[in-house]
């Protein structure tokens, strides 16, 4: 369960999130949509502690993660507290991140064996299983500027699924593939979505597949939430104007 509690984003005088209340389950599936510069980002980011929110409170699983109980109260977290509640939520980000000096398997066991502790062969072993699932089993020691941008992708997928993470953050994917290599990255994600009771928070501009693996969809305008339900109804039969024009201008 991830809840933001009247959370406060501003970057200067610039107020990105402006009291945002919400929560997500476990197991659901959100697509955050809304026009650029509305604030979908700055949500997955604050997640990762890419970013510290202002004021407000995010919770994960009833533990806080911008924040630590100390005395009955809550004081801001210290890194150390922070990183163990930041391991249960993976992050693939739009330009892939990968580490480029390491090869693909190593991209994917480095976690998994210097925070996990997992001993080399089993991480290995886990990494091998995960290739397959993302269908790059022949591309172990392949060197990310060897592989297409897709193939990045792909391994950026299984690197933050090593993790085993309870929470997954996807953030537009697929923006800066070809046209033809987004197929088969969102064929991944969907077959995760849908065989894994992994918590995702999607930001993605592609409405089919938010359609296809989404059973939430939140419309963001201004670090507000102007409307959200299931993805049938929000993407058939919006209430909100914003989210009509927004809609009339992606579909
Ligand atoms: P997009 O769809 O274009 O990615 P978004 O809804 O994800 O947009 P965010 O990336 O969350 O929007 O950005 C929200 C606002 O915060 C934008 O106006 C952006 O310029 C600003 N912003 C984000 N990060 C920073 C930063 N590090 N410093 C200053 N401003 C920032």
């Amino acid at each position: 369960m991830i809840r933001f509690d009247d959370v406060v984003k501003q970057f200067g005088d610039h107020v990105v999130l402006d009291h945002l209340d919400f929560q997500v389950d476990r197991g659901d599936r959100v697509t955050l949509i809304g026009p650029s510069g509305s604030g979908k980002t700055t949500i997955l980011r604050l997640l990762m502690t890419l970013e510290k929110v202002n004021d407000g409170v995010i919770w994960v699983d009833g533990a806080p993660l911008t924040h630590e109980e100390k005395g009955g109260k809550l004081v801001p977290a210290s890194e150390k507290y922070t990183r163990r509640i930041r391991r249960r939520i993976g992050m693939v980000f739009q330009q892939f991140n990968l580490f480029p000096n390491m090869n693909v398997i190593e991209n994917i066991t480095e976690a998994p064996i210097h925070v996990l502790g997992l001993d080399k062969a089993a991480a290995a072993k886990r990494a091998r299983e995960l290739l397959e699932t993302v269908g790059l089993s022949d591309k172990e020691t392949a060197h990310p500027t060897q592989l297409s941008g897709g193939q990045q992708q792909r391994v950026a997928i299984a690197r933050a699924l090593a993790m085993d993470p309870d929470i997954l953050l996807l953030d537009e994917v697929t923006s800066a593939l070809d046209p033809e290599l987004v197929a088969d990255v969102l064929d991944v994600l969907r077959d995760v979505a849908l065989t894994t009771d992994i918590t995702m928070l999607i930001v993605t501009h592609e409405m089919q597949f938010a359609r296809d693996v989404s059973n939430r969809v939140m419309m963001f305008d201004a670090g507000r939430i102007v409307e959200e339900g299931d993805p049938a109804t929000i993407f058939t039969a919006p209430k909100h104007e914003r989210t009509k024009t927004f809609l009339k201008a992606v579909l």
